[in-house]
């Protein structure tokens, strides 16, 4: 099965989310993965993944992902939010945060959790 993965970082945890991808890249490489736009493409560009990039997260592309996430085409999202900055689009970030528990999908909304996920996920023990 091949997994499939939402990347998403707010702009102050961008570089995190890119050492992070970095850090999982050969798993990564393993995965299907979409993102919000700019995240999307730092990860093409600074990480050489193939992504899907959605609309940037302000523009609607946490309700893309959260709409294949409720439709059971999303395994996991990898959300690394910042709880320092007020967020135009908190909203839509609650409504995909919400989407993630009526659906029972994992949700690492910090580095600490993603690297639990990804390294579960690495494993194998996932489905
Ligand atoms: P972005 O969206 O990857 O397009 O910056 C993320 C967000 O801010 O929700």
């Amino acid at each position: 099965m091949t997994l499939s993965i939402a990347l998403i970082a707010h702009d102050n945890k961008k570089d995190a989310i890119v050492a992070l991808a970095r850090e999982f890249a050969p798993f990564l490489r393993q995965c299907r993965l979409c993102a919000t736009g700019t995240t999307g493409q730092r990860l093409i560009d600074e990480v050489g993944l193939n992504v899907e990039c959605m609309l940037s997260g302000p523009m609607g592309g946490d309700l893309q992902i959260g709409a294949r996430l409720a439709t059971g085409e999303v395994d996991g999202i990898i959300f690394l939010r910042d709880p320092m900055t007020p967020q135009p689009h908190e909203p839509d970030i609650n409504a995909l945060v919400r989407a993630c528990d009526v659906h029972d999908v994992p949700c690492a909304t910090n580095l600490s959790t993603a690297r639990l996920m990804l390294a579960q996920w690495q494993s194998g023990v996932w489905g």
